[in-house]
């Protein structure tokens, strides 16, 4: 399947033989850097509130209905589609890159993690 993504951030061109790689458990983004971080994002490719709930911290999307997420490596800001990662075929295709080097790009992550952060204070009772 053909996906055309503009994601709301600065992205930079991709190399269409690239793909990542996935055996069904572990996903191995072609940038060679460690697994993780995956950011999770919505159809659109913006980051979501990993909160969930109804309202979201500034620039964030409301945790997809649907569970068709998209992923981001943080290392990279190569964008795949959560659905690739479960195949076992070892194909994960990369549908855009985000320019990780934008004050947008880092403006979003900080604000994913600050949703994290409170997400895991309310987890764990630990409300300020
Ligand atoms: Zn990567």
């Amino acid at each position: 399947m053909t996906v055309t993504l503009n994601p709301p951030y600065p992205v930079t061109p991709i190399d269409p033989s690239e793909h990542g790689t996935n055996n069904g458990e572990d996903h191995r983004c072609i940038c060679g850097e460690q697994q993780e971080p995956f950011l999770v994002a919505d159809r659109s490719g913006r980051l979501v509130d990993v909160r969930g709930g109804t309202t979201q911290l500034p620039g964030l999307s409301p945790w997809p209905t649907k569970p068709e997420v998209l992923v981001i490596h943080g290392n990279c800001g190569r964008v795949y589609d959560d659905i690739d990662l479960a195949r076992t075929d070892g194909i994960s295709p990369i549908l855009a890159r985000i320019d990780i080097t934008t004050p947008a790009w880092d403006a979003a992550v900080a604000m994913y993690y600050a949703a994290a952060e409170a997400g895991a204070r309310v987890l764990h009772g630990e409300e300020d």
